[in-house]
């Protein structure tokens, strides 16, 4: 994998040690090869448990993964955790968890439509493993008010909380059931919270969804602008998950490219500014840590089961490897535990698909498909793989331009 910067400089990837080095250098030839499939019986490292507390939601955003827009997936729902279900739950980490402190997330739809049950979650936990278990909540913030914010911040439940930038952009996605955008809510949250507890700020995460980068320079600068949101950085800024019920675009290099450059260049101008900032520390993350080793024989391939730290339990008390995977792929539930043939057979199909496709491939060190990919046909990993490639390279070439233009933090 090779890429040209704008000062007209030539770097190559090596797949083998992990380098890269000026020049062009071809390693088209190098094979990598995967140790053989092990069945496996155990998963040691689980330590986070993600409750889908409910089903339910009070937003309709429109590109939700539970919208009825992906075919696998449910719809918005009306079933959620009760307190009989929550003990039942916690009798099944007592039996499987391995590792401290004990992490309970919870999930929905919108955790927070069903409060009373998360502080009973909360304080269940407490009592069952007193200095020994963390919190997390993933919400929309639509609904913490100052009551809520109190409570939670109060018990150390962190807080990850989506905002897709200032009222113009968030309020095109985010919006409720007669169409109303929720930003103003999610702000009067924010701001509360900033204002009064500034030294909890540091546990909140802002998660961004961003459905088009077109939109990212005016959005930072918007961003910028706000007296409360200029100080806070987004911790993640993502993509749309691929559907392919409606369409997934097959990425073009060269408009990509000009793209990002276009935007890195702005980012040069202002790097003040907290959500370019943050979008490109993201894209060059691999490229920043990766590891320099030389691959020398078979590697295990790196699959989340049976390495997993996390499982997901639904609202039927069903258990999946994480909240990501579609709804068909359940590995087990709380009473019977996990079904280790089912987990087998899904971990083994995926072992199948990447070694017939990943042996030559540039994108094997840093690939992030993973076994949420197991729902998809072929052409469609055609269409998976591509993109993989193209943002790569793309985020390599971004690593080495921000290397050449002083701009690594
Ligand atoms: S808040 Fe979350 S669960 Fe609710 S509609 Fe939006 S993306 Fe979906
Ligand atoms: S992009 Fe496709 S071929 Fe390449 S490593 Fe990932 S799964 Fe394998």
């Amino acid at each position: 994998m090779q890429v040209k910067t704008t000062r007209y400089n030539i770097y190559s990837y090596l797949r083998q040690t992990g380098e890269i080095v000026c020049g062009a250098v071809n390693d088209d030839g190098y094979a990598w090869s995967f140790e053989p499939f092990h069945p496996f019986f155990a998963m040691p490292e689980v330590e986070m448990f993600i409750l889908s507390i409910t089903e339910q939601c009070n937003l309709r955003c429109s590109y939700c993964c539970y919208s009825g827009e992906y075919k696998n997936n449910r719809t918005h729902g009306v079933r959620s955790m009760s307190p009989a279900d929550i003990d039942e739950v916690y009798t099944f980490i007592q039996h499987v968890i391995r590792k401290r402190p004990v992490q309970i997330v919870f999930y929905g739809g919108e955790p927070l439509l069903q409060y009373e049950r998360i502080k009973y979650a909360v304080e269940k936990a407490l009592y069952l493993w007193p200095q020994d278990v963390s919190f997390s909540l993933s919400t929309n913030a639509t609904l913490l008010s100052k009551e809520k914010a109190d409570w939670l911040i109060t018990h150390h439940v962190k807080l990850a909380i989506s905002i897709d930038g200032t009222a113009l952009f968030h309020d095109r996605y985010r919006i409720d059931e007669v169409g109303k955008g929720s930003f103003s809510r999610v702000y009067d949250a924010l701001s509360y919270i900033v204002c009064n507890y500034p030294e909890y700020v540091s546990n909140i995460q802002l998660l961004m969804t961003l459905p088009s980068i077109e939109q990212l320079e005016a959005l930072a600068e918007d961003w910028n602008e706000d007296i409360i949101l200029h100080k806070l950085s987004p911790s993640q800024i993502v993509g749309l998950a691929p559907n392919f019920a409606k369409v997934v675009k097959t990425y073009n290099w060269d408009k990509l490219r000009d793209q990002y450059l276009y935007l890195l260049d702005i980012y040069e101008r202002h790097q003040d500014w907290l959500v370019l900032k943050a979008f490109f520390n993201g894209c060059i993350a691999y490229w920043k840590d990766r590891p320099i080793v030389e691959v020398d024989s078979s590697v295990p391939m790196a699959t989340c089961m049976p390495v997993n730290t996390k499982l997901y339990i639904d609202t039927n008390k069903q258990i999946a490897v994480c909240e990501k995977i579609s709804d068909q792929y359940r590995i087990g539930n709380i009473k019977n535990g996990i079904n280790w043939h089912k987990a087998n057979e899904l971990a083994l199909q995926y072992y199948n698909k990447r070694v017939c496709r990943c042996t030559y491939c540039p994108a094997i060190r840093m690939c992030d498909l993973c076994l949420t990919a197991i729902e998809f046909n072929d052409e469609q990993w055609d269409v998976l793989c591509h993109n993989e490639r193209v943002y790569a390279r793309l985020y390599m070439l971004l690593f080495c331009e921000m290397a050449e233009r002083g701009l690594m933090i």
